[in-house]
């Protein structure tokens, strides 16, 4: 049985054009495989704005959020009206958003009213989650309108989380039974389900959402869940970039890639993959191509299980922000990490996943890596959060950096040396460096003004 879950990101839905490419690449591929199943974003910029209206509805700012969800009725309502649908299916797409948006109206007023944390709490990831839900009904009703029999399907009975607010985690056991009870029998009927990226529930039906980026993970839960063969990312770019295009000109697209490289890229900086997805594809017999849906004549790239091979050399560099402690002693670095770890938390909303750590008998450096789910000002807001915590502890010095990555299989790295490395950083000062235990990239903190410098030298390196 082959089955293919295609996920559509919101820069590729926001405008019509978008939506035109997938109809044309559902239509062509459901003739390819024995099953086929849609996930999809919430158009671009909507979460935030979601997000926003949740933070104006705690502080009791009505024309904040009323604004807000005003906004995004006149937006995906002349969306609608953009599209080739006939009357009824208009009407009922109409009728379907304008309930949405008053359901998300009526949440923000609860919400602002909520006496109760916990009441709060919940209702956060519903109101956050309604980007996906509409864009599902949008999506479903233009493939309808081209004789598919699709359907919208909300996923918070069907990928089944914890309860951690607004980065929940699945329970692959039970949303691998729900998905057989659920979703399984209506693929064999022959129908197309469009299913919403990023939203989830307890097994209580209590409403989750499993982080920022989350429908890829969406993607890679129902990918494993239903034993896919392939999981394809429809994005705007062309594949995964041996380096950011906007840093380094002469990026280009890599065609393949082991998981176990793409995964140390996805937490070293990466945008395009999403680095918990990864995480669960590994052992998988899934392949997971990225593929730019203006572009579909493109190979795009392949994420395959193997292992690096040597002959793909050095793949890419990325770099990351992070945020570094420094302190002229040595000593314990738990009670220090445990503070990072609920400043993170409480900040961002998600802990710490990944750092770099470097100690003598006389010095000490920690270095946090500030995921870039968590937005452009998360390093600002962690660095001050952080010098406040640690006005009591003197000794420690808190500073954004940022880590540049080398990636490529063990022996590449090896051969190509790390003395090529080091030298192409001549001059740079390199704070710390680590070889990563997966064995296929080795990372270098640095100052955040010597960044560019630093990949453009670094890319000299990076095979063609
Ligand atoms: N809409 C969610 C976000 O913006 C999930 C996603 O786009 O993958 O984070
Ligand atoms: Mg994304």
């Amino acid at each position: 049985m082959r089955t293919l879950v295609m996920k559509f990101g919101g820069s590729t839905l926001a405008r019509a054009e978008g939506l035109t490419q997938l109809v044309g690449i559902v239509l062509y591929e459901r003739e390819r495989w024995d099953r086929l199943m849609l996930v999809v974003s919430a158009l671009e910029g909507v979460t935030d704005q979601l997000i926003d209206a949740a933070h104006l509805a705690q502080f009791g700012q009505q024309r904040g959020y009323r604004r807000i969800v005003s906004n995004l009725r006149q937006r995906h309502l002349s969306l609608a009206e953009s599209l080739p649908l006939d009357q009824t299916e208009r009407s009922i797409l109409q009728t379907n958003i304008d309930t949405l948006l008053s359901d998300l109206l009526a949440m923000c007023e609860s919400l602002s009213n909520a006496a109760q944390k916990q009441a709060a709490t919940d209702l956060f990831d519903a109101i956050i989650g309604v980007g996906e839900r509409l864009t599902a009904r949008i999506v479903a009703a233009l493939l309808r309108h081209s004789d598919l029999r699709s359907v919208a399907l909300d996923t918070t009975d069907l990928i089944i989380t914890d309860n951690v607010r607004a980065n929940a985690r699945p329970d692959m056991e039970a949303t691998r039974e729900r998905m057989e009870n659920q979703l399984l029998p209506m693929l064999e009927r022959g129908i197309l389900p469009v299913l919403t990226g990023f939203i989830g529930g307890t097994t209580t039906g209590k409403p989750t959402t499993l982080g920022r980026g989350g429908s890829d993970y969406t993607a890679a839960i129902l990918g494993v869940c239903a034993n896919a063969t392939e999981i394809w990312i429809w994005t705007h770019v062309n594949g995964v970039m041996s380096a950011d295009p906007h840093e380094v000109k002469d990026a280009r697209v890599i065609h393949q890639l082991s998981i176990i490289e793409a995964t140390e890229m996805a937490f070293f900086g990466t945008r395009v993959l999403h680095p918990r997805m990864l995480l669960l594809m590994r052992g998988q017999n899934i392949s997971l191509r990225v593929r730019n849906l203006f572009a579909p004549q493109q190979p795009g790239t392949l994420v395959h299980n193997s292992t690096p091979e040597l002959k793909d050399g050095l793949q890419a560099v990325t770099s990351i922000g992070a945020i570094a402690l420094k302190t002229n002693s040595g000593g314990s670095l738990a009670n220090i990490t445990t503070l990072v770890d609920s400043v993170f938390f409480d900040t961002i909303g998600t802990q710490v996943e990944v750092t770099i750590t470097t100690q003598s008998p006389s010095h000490t450096l920690v270095c946090f890596v500030v995921p870039i789910a968590a937005g452009h000002e998360a390093i600002h807001t962690l660095n001050s959060a952080l010098e406040d915590h640690l006005q009591g502890l003197s000794e420690w010095q808190v500073e954004p950096v940022t880590i540049v990555t080398v990636i490529g299989a063990q022996d590449a790295i090896s051969l190509a040396g790390c003395v090529q490395i080091m030298d192409a950083l001549a001059n740079i000062p390199i704070l710390a460096i680590d070889y990563s235990p997966a064995r296929c990239g080795i990372s270098m903190v640095i100052n955040v003004r010597d960044t560019e410098l630093a990949l453009k030298r670094l890319h000299k390196h990076i095979s063609k």
